[in-house]
């Protein structure tokens, strides 16, 4: 055979070669495919089922299969999550790790396994490393950077750095105005007392005059304003102040009452705020107003005229506090064992009272006696609201 014709043959010979190769690669490469489909669909079902250990066996056996597809990258986030979730935290960062490290990665992969690790960094109580990770995903002209923003935000409110939870609020203000300005209002708040336990008044009045133009509807502003004046001795501005609250937010009209009542005594208008308290009892009624009420017709009309208001208001909207209120104001009047008697009903109705829980969240069902602007079980924030009904307000 002439030279050429040998070549010819070794060159035949390796394209056939080669195109088996191929075809056997493709049909390894189709085979892996399959299983590690199948291998990530049985690992969702133990998801589903809530198996964490089966599913994570049955991932890391689909990832032995290796090969760099689609699945294999949404495996390995579903795997690190788990580890992750099951308090694993250094294996999900050595998986999300190993992931980044991968140079076939997308932008938008690289950007999701980033937001992962700084996920596992927060959950490792590493602050500091998820926030400089946030912070760049943050910068990103991707959508993942509201993910971003959102983490960063709780974590400036873990360390209660307000201004930085502002201006990161303010870039998530497109995601949901009306929830964000609630949030932004109430870190112009903390700033606030920060100030005011510091006795800088300026400083205070700015904050939450910012409170008030971020969300109008800022009780906490309000109160916080109402309380800073009365200390001022501006009187009438802490008037202004604390009845905007009824249009604000009613159900925190009871809060604003002991202040409000301080601040007509200080006007020496007594009663000046009787028309408020009107308004209040007959669109949102409390038992706070409705005393205060009873208190000023008792200055001025005397005993027997406040007790009736009281029975009265009773009928329509019974309530325990609302009847230590009568036992008390029919206490005066009393002397000897009638006196003792009705002392010993009063000692228990304050007992019973003593023993309810004040305020709830709306959100979760917390409850105590304390008011919290942030829900100390849910984190959320103006959900903690006074109860109302026969035990409360
Ligand atoms: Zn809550």
């Amino acid at each position: 055979m002439p030279e050429w014709g040998l070549l010819l043959l070794l060159l035949a010979a390796i394209a056939i070669g080669y195109a088996l190769g191929r075809i056997d690669r493709e049909r390894k490469r189709r085979k892996q495919a399959e299983n590690l489909s199948q291998e990530y669909f049985v690992g969702l079902n133990f998801l589903l089922n809530d198996q964490p250990d089966e599913a994570i066996e049955t991932f890391i056996r689909a990832l032995d299969i290796t090969s760099d597809s689609a699945e294999t990258f949404e495996t390995r986030i579903t795997l690190g999550r788990l580890y992750g979730r099951r308090g694993e935290t250094e294996r999900a960062i050595q998986v999300h790790q190993g992931l980044l490290a991968k140079p076939s990665l997308s932008y938008q992969q690289s950007l999701r396994v980033q937001l992962e690790l700084a996920r596992d960094y927060l959950s490792a109580g590493l602050l500091d490393r998820a926030e400089a990770l946030l912070r760049d995903i943050s910068k990103a002209e991707n959508n993942i950077r509201f993910d971003a923003l959102a983490l960063l935000l709780d974590i400036y409110q873990q360390e209660k750095e307000w201004q930085r939870a502002i201006d990161v609020a303010r870039r998530l203000l497109g995601k949901g105005e009306a929830y964000y300005r609630n949030r932004m209002a109430h870190f112009y708040c903390e700033l606030a007392q920060q100030s005011l336990d510091r006795r800088e008044y300026h400083d205070a009045r700015d904050k939450l005059r910012e409170a008030l133009d971020t969300d109008r509807d800022s009780v906490r502003a309000s109160l916080l304003m109402g309380g800073m004046e009365y200390d001022q001795a501006n009187y009438r501005a802490a008037n202004k102040s604390l009845q905007r609250i009824a249009q604000q937010d009613p159900e925190f009209v009871s809060e604003s009452i002991p202040l409000l009542v301080k601040v007509d005594r200080k006007l020496g208008r007594f009663q000046s705020i009787n028309g408020y308290l009107t308004r209040c009892l007959k669109e949102h009624p409390s038992t706070a107003v409705m005393l205060a009420l009873a208190e000023g017709i008792h200055r001025s009309q005397g005993n027997d005229r406040a007790g009736r208001f009281i029975i009265n208001q009773l009928v329509r909207r019974p309530s325990l506090k609302g009847l230590y209120g009568l036992i008390d104001l029919h206490l005066e009047q009393l002397e000897g064992s009638s006196r003792e008697n009705l002392s010993l009903l009063a000692n228990l109705v304050a007992r019973v009272i003593a023993s309810k829980p004040v305020y709830r969240c709306g959100q979760c069902g917390f409850s105590g006696k304390e008011l919290h602007w942030q829900c100390p079980s849910c984190k959320e924030w103006g959900t903690v609201k006074p109860i109302r009904g026969i035990e409360g307000q």
